[in-house]
Order: C-alpha cells, then structure tokens, then sequence
C-alpha cells in the first residue's frame, strides 16, 4: 500500500505537462501525435535527470498541435510549443518560448529541432541545483 502511494507520488513528480491537442479532420497525417509521443516520451525520459539537476523543472510545460486553429493559442501558453501544420497549411511549424515565437521549423528534422530546443530551455531556463 505505501509502496503503491510513493509509486504514484514518483510518477505525479515526474510526469511533465505536455498538452498535445487530440487531431481531428484539420490535420491529415498522424505526424504530429507521432511528434507529440516522441516528445512526451523523451520529456518523461529526461525528467528524472533534469529534476536532479534543476530547480523547478517539474513546472515545464509544453505544447504540441496539430494545426494553426488551436496551435499558436495554446502553444503560447506553454513554457515551449510547436504549432504543426494542419491540412493545406503551409509546411512551416513555428515554436513559441514563453508566450513568443522564436523560430520556424521545417523539413524532415522538426521533431529532433523541436527536442533539441526543449532540451535548451531547460538548460538555460532552469537554475542549476548546487553541489
Ligand atoms: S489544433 Fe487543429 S488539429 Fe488539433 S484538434 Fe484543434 S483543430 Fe484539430
């Protein structure tokens, strides 16, 4: 039982905030939840190392969506989110840092760029534990 209330308590700790919007007829491929799992698993991956050695990181929260209907709003309203290109929009995925967009992505590399910038918030967003 206690067991049962730390395990739940280490996996509330270390589950990240990632809001990925659930795709509908607006988005035609399956890229963008492919993008969104691979994000979230490398978030729930890294957390215990990031926790380790930032104050605050658990707070991070990220956004993956699937096209420019909900996909600027609510990626303004993480820490980090990508905004994919939904059906007929143009190939362009602008990431937004802190409420601001900050860069376009395109091409085949978005997601490991998208990752890449993830890994680059925490780095220089996030004060480094002592010692
Ligand atoms: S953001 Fe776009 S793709 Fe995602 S659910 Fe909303 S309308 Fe559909």
């Amino acid at each position: 039982m206690a067991q049962e209330i730390l395990q739940t308590m280490g996996l509330r700790a270390f589950t990240p905030m990632v809001t990925a919007c659930p795709g509908c007829g607006r988005t035609t491929s399956t890229f963008f939840q492919e993008l969104a799992s691979r994000i979230q698993g490398h978030v729930r991956e890294q957390m215990p190392h990031w926790r380790a050695q930032y104050d605050g990181v658990e707070n991070m929260t990220l956004a993956v969506m699937g096209c420019v209907v909900n996909g600027p709003g609510e990626s303004k309203h993480a820490n980090v989110g990508i905004s994919l290109p939904g059906t007929g929009e143009s190939p362009a995925a602008p990431v937004f840092v802190d409420g601001k967009k900050t860069v376009t992505l395109r091409g085949d590399n978005i997601a490991a760029e998208f990752q890449a910038i993830v890994d680059d918030y925490v780095a220089t967003r996030y004060t480094r534990k002592a010692g």
